[in-house]
């Protein structure tokens, strides 16, 4: 367990690391406030990176009207899954709708379209 985490947290994750980056891209341009272009140039880089995680929060957004509630049957709380197979959000159960592959082990392959 903790190989794999819900889809969701995952994107979640990525978009919060990406404000992470864009604010040390934006302090490290005050180490170059003498020169007023390179400073520039590190705050727009760091702006972008700001604008890339709002676009990714807008996508995760987009993907959890596409998500199907679910309660695990491991924690018993409501998780929200994505695809074939997703894992539980609270305690990373591995669940599945697809009722062939139920009891196989976890695979995020099994989403992808062959
Ligand atoms: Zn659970």
């Amino acid at each position: 367990m903790g190989k794999y985490s819900s889809k969701i947290n995952k994107i979640r994750t990525f978009a919060l690391s990406l404000i992470f980056i864009g604010f040390i891209v934006m302090y490290a341009g005050i180490f170059f406030r003498s020169h007023f272009l390179v400073m520039s140039i590190f705050m727009i880089l760091g702006l972008l990176f700001i604008i890339a995680s709002t676009v990714v929060y807008f996508w995760i957004g987009l993907l959890s009207t596409k998500t199907i509630q679910v309660v695990c049957p491991n924690c018993g709380k409501q998780t929200k899954m994505l695809g074939r197979v997703d894992m539980c959000m609270y305690c990373n159960e591995p669940l599945t709708l697809d009722q062939s592959l139920e009891g196989k082990e976890f695979d995020e392959q099994y989403n992808r379209k062959q």
